[in-house]
């Protein structure tokens, strides 16, 4: 880690472990990162004797497959504090990913944000934001340890969570020895790599194989571009009987097929379609995803387009020319 993370680290322990309650959020629609890195601190903040909620904006849900979390530290948007004292935001690029907890988080005596996304030019009054970070959860592991709080196996296994999930089990380039000595640690404190792995990644509802069979049936890979996609309506969620959180995989599905360098997977959204794209490494698909309004990581991106399928594939065409 560089000395400037580390001292970053260390100023955002100094105001966490002074306070008398924490109020703890994500990115809205939290994956395994931004939801096991504030349940840790939640966690853990308990333990020490700090008061800590969690809870996410924009009318999030956590999915299913991480009930096998503890959510105890989870209240209603309503319950979370408008001007809390401290509030700390995990794994967001920008105040708009909190939606209507980016009130509360002007509206805080002090804002910590931890984050990894390159695309984040730094908000709130203590930033923690490592580019080189292979997840939020890292970050929030440094940030526990700083504070000198406890690891418990429910704390182990939310940040092991965030690691698993932003490191595709292990296997991005993002991959660092970091990363695995932190998760070795992790194990030792509780964490148990098979349950995360099951809960996360094999279970989905049995209606899920027909959605996949129709949405990867309908996948086109355009070689010149070497560019694979499909996309997913509300009709195919019908059909199955599945929910868009039960969708977080499919797009590792489609991702596979060797002659493409870049997967988009479009899945349908009031209004519009909020598009996954994922790169090999060639290209950088965070860049066209800024290009579009959203943003993400140099392998794995994100936004959301008003139209059609083939219009808004056009545009990541366009990106890709
Ligand atoms: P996913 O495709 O799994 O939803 O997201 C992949 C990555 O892109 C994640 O790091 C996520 O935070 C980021 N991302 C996805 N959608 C958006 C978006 O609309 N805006 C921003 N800023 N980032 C996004
Ligand atoms: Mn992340």
């Amino acid at each position: 880690m560089e000395p400037e993370i580390t001292a970053a680290i260390r100023k955002a322990a100094e105001v966490i472990g002074s306070a008398e309650s924490l109020a703890i959020t994500g990115h809205v629609n939290p994956d395994g990162d931004a939801l096991g890195s504030a349940l840790a601190l939640a966690h853990a903040a308990r333990i020490a004797g700090t008061d800590a909620v969690v809870s996410f904006g924009g009318g999030s849900v956590i999915p299913d497959h991480y009930g096998f979390l503890d959510l105890g530290p989870v209240v209603d948007r309503a319950d979370f504090p408008h001007e809390p004292d401290v509030m700390v935001v995990f794994d967001t690029g920008s105040p708009d990913r909190l939606a209507d907890l980016a009130g509360p988080a002007a509206a805080a005596g002090t804002l910590v944000v931890v984050d990894h996304h390159v695309t984040n030019d730094g908000f709130g009054d203590v930033a923690v934001i490592d580019p080189t970070a292979s997840a939020s959860a890292l970050l929030a592991y440094h940030l526990i340890r700083a504070l000198g709080w406890t690891v418990d196996a429910r704390v182990a296994t939310a940040l092991h969570t965030g690691l698993v999930t932003d490191t595709g089990r292990f296997q991005y380039s993002n991959t660092d020895a970091d990363t695995l000595r932190v998760a070795a640690d992790l194990l030792e404190a509780g964490a148990r790599p098979d349950e995360i792995g099951q809960a996360v990644y094999e279970s989905v509802p049995f209606g899920y194989l027909r959605v996949a069979s129709s949405v990867l049936g309908r996948a086109r890979l355009e070689p010149e571009l070497s560019f694979v996609w499909s996309y997913v309506t509300d009709e195919d969620l019908g059909q199955g009987n599945v929910g868009p959180a039960d969708l977080d995989g499919l797009i590792d599905d489609l991702r596979i097929a060797r002659e493409a360098g870049v997967a988009a997977l479009l899945k349908q959204v009031s209004g519009g379609y909020k598009v996954s794209l994922r790169s090999r490494g060639g290209v950088d698909v965070g860049a066209i995803a800024l290009d579009n309004g959203g943003g993400g990581h140099h392998n794995a991106a994100g936004f959301t387009a008003e139209g059609t399928p083939a219009e808004i594939v056009e545009r990541v065409r366009a990106g890709l020319r």
